[in-house]
């Protein structure tokens, strides 16, 4: 049991101090966001370096992982998926700059997006399978499709993101090269042209 004395922390928190809301146009969390529930996006994020960010609406937040490599859709294929700070659900819709000298500067595209089911054994919520480190769920992305497992593997902040093997399993599939948004069609260097 939690001790009463010790506040329970906000789960924004961290996201908010990261972040000057007067210079990033990210959300800072306080709207709701109209999409079928419960919601799942990854955004392509060209950072320092370029990675996939993996967000799964758990509660009233969206979970978050970055995905070096981008997820696959060969079941044979294990990609890393770090854990990173819980974000609002309104963040399911941003796409565009953060600006330079800001927490994660750099273009933002929505990938891909949907909405999921959780997959995981009967009766375990997905507060449940996240917090054992073993969720699963499908996806009804207008790119990725089918069953994923997200597994904590030793103790630390390691997770694997692999396709499970159904009829969306593809191991010829490649990400593309010059991907365009799942949102508004545009490539990175035309979000970057438009809103930079
Ligand atoms: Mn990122």
């Amino acid at each position: 049991m939690r001790d009463q004395n010790i506040p329970m922390p906000e789960p924004l928190e961290e996201y908010r101090k990261k972040r000057d809301f007067r210079k990033t146009p990210e959300p800072q969390g306080k709207a709701g966001i109209k999409l079928e529930h419960p919601l799942f996006v990854i955004q392509m994020h060209q950072a320092s370096k370029l990675h996939y960010d993996l967000r799964l609406e758990v509660g009233d937040i969206l979970k978050s992982w970055a995905v070096p490599k981008g997820p696959s859709l060969d079941p044979s294929s294990k990609r890393l998926a770090v854990p990173t700070e819980d974000h609002p659900l309104e963040y399911a819709d941003f796409e565009g700059i953060i600006p330079e000298g800001e927490y994660g500067a750099g273009t933002v595209m929505i990938w891909d997006r949907g909405s999921y089911e959780n997959l995981s054994e009967e009766g375990q919520s997905m507060e449940e399978a996240v917090r054992e480190g073993h969720v699963k769920v499908a996806l009804h992305g207008t790119k990725l499709k089918g069953g994923f497992a997200l597994i904590r593997t030793g103790g630390g902040d390691r997770w694997l993101l692999i396709k499970m093997n159904d009829d969306a399993a593809d191991p010829a599939w490649e990400p593309e090269g010059k991907p365009i948004s799942a949102v508004t069609g545009r490539t990175m260097e035309e979000i970057a042209d438009e809103e930079g």
